[in-house]
């Protein structure tokens, strides 16, 4: 069940705490080659205009196909929601008019969605979850795309994406602060990339959200909501959310009510504003589409759809804290990507699983962030940091040096053992070569010889001197070992 609030997460107003609540309508685009009703092509990008069917374009008499590969795939991301899927569903007409609609309608989904309840478990600091409510998934029809900017005197009409398939996911009022209105987005976009039901992608519109807002006292009743219109990314939606809680308490503060509305997220000037009331709501007329039967599932079909899901990123979650040993944070970040969490077990597989994971989350993952890639365009493969960390934890290498190595072979690539014999990049471990550096320091500074015996604590730093004169290759331990013994230091404890 979902957590409950913690008084943390409240709001402090003039006269006292105020609970945020959320719900988000996810619009997410179906991969699959061909649109929901016609056969034209779906590829991103492509010239205006370029992929319209004759559906598409709204010409009478046409007659809508459904798209077998597009019911498939909101199975798929029903079952992956844990969600009931419903055996009968009907496409309805949602009646409106857009110039890039030129049908005058949306065929959408209403009262019988083809996916009913299920939930998302997302992912809190400190490794705690949450779980959001699904309150439905349905499949409906992408519309047109206006272009006013491309023409002094006209608007310019692209058909491409008309009649593309969408699924809308509609979450219930669960989440209560942006942070978790961002981790529902999150799991929901990696579960659906999981899938490969979608592409995920915010900046290409694959994925958008319009986020519902109200406010209460903790635990009253439900306060009076307003919709933010397609947000499209999650830096955004937490900058809407903060914006229109802080905006509906002092409403409500200053003796005034929350009106009912549909709002814009302006990026620019960080804020909300009206863009119609509900008294404005379109009345849309629904009315099941006369040109489609009712939808009937095969129950063999999806029970076979079932059989084909992969592990998803709680299972994968569970798994690798049980197998690996990881923490509840680790694991998670690990698995919010599919290719991460193939690159993880690629490496850790006969290694130190934590060492592992830490190798990757701060050593990769790091060196990737700073340089803006993803996994997928890591330098250094899987199987070369695999031997890394094996070479680091037989003590072939020190772990200074093992970074040293991953440095070289980033930029220079090699195979990794390859690279430690020909720089010479072992481990001494050998006490005479030790204990020749250390002879070697203590000549050089006397002075501070007698100081380390005053004050133990200064042999750390002829560890580091040490540690300089072999070129980071000695082991510590054993450099630690041999000057305790040569300048007469106490044990420690
Ligand atoms: P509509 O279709 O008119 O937008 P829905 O009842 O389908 O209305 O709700 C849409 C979304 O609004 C859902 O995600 C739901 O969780 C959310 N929601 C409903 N009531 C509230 C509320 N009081 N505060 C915040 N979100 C809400
Ligand atoms: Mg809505």
């Amino acid at each position: 069940m979902n957590a409950p609030a913690k008084s943390s997460k409240y709001i402090r107003g003039e006269s006292g705490d105020w609970e945020v609540v959320i719900g988000l309508e996810v619009h997410a685009q179906v991969v699959s080659k061909a649109k929901l009703f016609s056969g034209a092509a779906t590829d991103f990008g492509a010239p205006p205009n370029s992929q319209v069917s004759f559906v598409d374009a709204g010409m009478p008499g046409m007659l809508p196909v459904i798209n077998r590969r597009c019911v498939e795939q909101a199975i798929r991301t029903g079952l992956g929601l844990r969600a009931k899927i419903n055996r009968v569903s009907v496409f309805d007409r949602k009646n409106y008019f857009y110039p890039d609609l030129p049908s005058g309608y949306q065929i959408s989904q209403y009262k019988q969605p083809i996916v009913g309840e299920g939930e998302v478990i997302i992912d809190l600091p400190g490794g705690e979850t949450a779980t959001v409510g699904i309150e439905r998934l349905h499949l409906e029809q992408d519309a047109g795309k206006s272009l006013h900017d491309q023409h002094a005197d006209y608007s310019y009409v692209d058909l491409n994406r008309a009649g593309v398939a969408l699924m809308e996911i509609v979450s219930r009022p669960d989440m209560r602060c942006a942070d978790e209105a961002v981790a529902y987005l999150k799991k929901l976009r990696a579960i659906l990339r999981y899938l490969g039901t979608c592409d995920g992608n915010m900046e290409e519109g694959s994925l958008r959200a319009d986020v519902n807002v109200s406010v209460r006292r903790p635990g009253a009743e439900l306060g009076t909501r307003c919709e933010i219109k397609n947000v499209n990314s999650l830096r955004f939606i937490a900058q809407a959310i903060e914006y229109e809680s802080r905006r509906q308490i002092e409403i409500v503060e200053s003796g005034g009510k929350v009106k009912q509305e549909t709002r814009l997220f302006d990026s620019r000037a960080g804020e909300t504003r009206s863009m119609r009331s509900k008294e404005e709501a379109h009345d849309y007329r629904y009315f099941p589409d006369p040109d489609l039967l009712p939808l009937e599932l095969d129950a063999a079909w999806i029970k076979a759809i079932e059989a084909s899901l992969p592990e998803l990123p709680d299972e994968k979650k569970a798994r690798f804290i049980k197998d690996y040993g990881l923490s509840a944070y680790d694991a998670g970040v690990i698995v919010a990507e599919r290719e991460l969490a193939d690159y993880y077990e690629a490496m850790a597989r006969g290694a130190d699983a934590k060492l592992a994971a830490n190798w990757l989350n701060n050593e990769i993952l790091g060196r990737l962030n700073k340089q803006g890639l993803s996994i997928g365009d890591c330098p250094v493969s899987a199987e070369a940091n695999h031997a890394i960390i094996a070479m680091t934890s037989d003590g072939t290498i020190s772990g200074k040096i093992a970074k040293d190595l991953l440095d070289i072979v980033w930029s220079e690539g090699g195979d990794p053992r390859a690279v430690v014999e020909a720089r010479a990049l072992r481990q001494v471990t050998d006490t005479r070569a030790i204990e020749e550096a250390v002879e070697r320091v203590i000549a050089a500074n006397p002075d501070k010889v007698a100081q380390a015996k005053a004050k133990p604590k200064l042999a750390g730093w002829f560890v580091g001197q040490v540690m300089k004169e072999t070129g980071g290759k000695a082991n510590p331990q054993a450099v630690n070992a041999v000057l305790k013994a040569r300048l007469e230091l106490p044990e420690e404890g």
